[in-house]
């Protein structure tokens, strides 16, 4: 039996419910519109946050480090994406919560540097060879289901390729499926084959695209090596944590990203201090030759407090590095003890030298037409269809509790009103499992209520 590796999707279901945020939502002159870019509200931290855009761009944000404080679901997170989203595109986002760092195999340190490299990109320029031209016929199986069915059963993905030198029968590696299963390819697209690795990448869709395909395919021949159609320059983002994965890890090719993976000796599995800085030296060296260029982002912490001094002591020298993210830190604490220490109280639980070097803005609680307002693109986006009475309901819930608890109740009622037989989620759906869920509130005061009934 083979065991395959799970990989954690917890990174992106952080950021999943926050696809509907898309920019700032501000005006040319920097101030917020009422309801732009996903956003809603909040116009106060918006419009800082504008400012702290343009310093960052302008490269005189000298602290590199904001905090956003203010209650649980007041789209602190929200505000950070849309900051990295501003700052351009591809610009990396990594979240993380402060108690990750606090692991049994990890130091913290260490958890800490691996996100600063997560939020760190490169942009790197390559030219390559690739055989390029409009997708003119596939497999019966793909036509059944052109939409990405490209099942793991098929052997090969065998597709035509109309190149200006006449139609070629491509037979491409069964190692490329995820790419052509990412890109989606279909008939009409032009796509682009890559000469060496055979990966398949979609770059348009072709005006004269014709419906009427040949599925008597003759023979397919594999893709020729070393026959060059054409030199593409093409741009890849990774991040300096792709890039120490990818040494850890070697696999071996002909592209930066494999080369680079092959420096150090194969079979390494760890990522070492050793290793990060052999790859730092190659990346200045491929900055310096104009091949790449740093694209600093965006690492969010949220729940700052929890960190301890140690890890406090770490990030006020790394945030001192040229190469150094921004980082967005989030708390809704206010006075407590720095963890770590036996009883040092700070603002935040965070040290006065590294709250001295960042910038503070507030997120304050949503009224009843923001929430309704908010609720309403979640569940649009969600696909979901609330009556008035559903949105009036929720929203007065929201305000007594949390933004996040509304939202979060969204998908457990569109359960219930779907077993009920209904696409529209009513106002029952809601109560009943507002009923059977409690908010952090209510439980706080059950807890609070009832304290001598539940084990010390
Ligand atoms: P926080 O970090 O303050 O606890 P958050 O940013 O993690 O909050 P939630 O408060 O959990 O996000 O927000 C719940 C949902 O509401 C998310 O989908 C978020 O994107 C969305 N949201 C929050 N604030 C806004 C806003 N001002 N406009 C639009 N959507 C928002």
């Amino acid at each position: 039996m083979r065991i395959s590796e799970v990989k954690s999707t917890t990174r992106e279901q952080r950021i999943a419910s926050h696809t509907h945020i898309k920019g700032l939502g501000l005006r040319d002159d920097g101030r917020a519109h009422a309801q732009a870019d996903g956003f809603v509200g909040q116009d106060s931290a918006r419009e800082a946050c504008g400012i702290l855009v343009d310093l960052i761009k302008s490269k005189k944000m000298a602290g590199r480090a904001l905090l956003l404080t203010g209650a649980p679901g007041t789209g602190k997170t929200a505000i950070a994406l849309a900051i990295s989203q501003e700052l351009g595109p591809k610009v990396p986002f990594c979240p993380m919560v402060g108690s990750e760092v606090y692991s049994s195999e990890v130091k913290k340190t260490e958890v800490l540097m691996e996100n600063f490299r997560r939020a760190i990109g490169l942009r790197i320029k390559e030219t390559k060879e690739v055989y390029e031209g409009e997708v003119t016929e596939l497999t019966p199986e793909e036509i059944e289901n052109p939409l990405g069915g490209y099942g793991k059963t098929l052997a090969h993905v065998i597709i035509g390729l109309k190149t200006v030198k006449g139609t070629k029968q491509l037979k491409l590696d069964p190692s490329i499926f995820e790419s052509i299963q990412k890109e989606r390819v279909t008939v009409g697209d032009v796509i682009y084959v890559e000469a060496n690795t055979g990966a398949v990448k979609r770059v348009g869709r072709s005006d004269a695209y014709a419906t009427e395909f040949d599925l008597e395919a003759e023979e397919y021949v594999p893709l020729p090596k070393g026959e060059v159609h054409k030199k593409k320059e093409v741009v890849q983002d990774v991040s300096l944590h792709d890039l120490d994965i990818a040494n850890a890890r070697p696999q071996g090719g002909q592209d930066i990203m494999s080369m680079m993976g092959q420096l150090m000796k194969p079979k390494k599995t760890e990522i070492t201090d050793k290793l990060r800085k052999e790859i730092n030296k190659v990346v200045n060296k491929y900055i310096d030759q104009g091949i790449a260029e740093l694209v600093p982002g965006v690492l969010f912490i949220d729940e700052v407090h929890l960190l301890d001094i140690e890890c406090f002591t770490y990030l006020n020298k790394a945030l001192e590095s040229p190469i150094s993210p921004i980082v967005i830190f989030a708390t809704n604490r206010g006075m407590c003890q720095i963890r770590g220490t036996e009883d040092i109280i700070a603002p935040h639980g965070i040290p006065i030298d590294l709250l001295d070097r960042i910038l503070i803005i507030r997120t304050l609680p949503y009224t009843q037409e923001d929430i309704k307002a908010i609720v309403q693109i979640r569940a649009k986006i969600e696909g979901l269809t609330l009556t008035d009475d559903v949105l009036n309901d929720m929203a007065v819930t929201g305000e007594k509790t949390s933004l996040r608890y509304v939202i979060q109740l969204l998908t457990p009622a569109s359960i219930l009103a779907r077993t009920h037989g209904r696409e529209q989620i009513l106002l029952e759906d809601i109560k009943e499992v507002d009923e059977l869920f409690y908010d952090a509130k209510a439980s706080a005061l059950t807890l609070t209520k009832y304290h001598s009934s539940y084990v010390p």
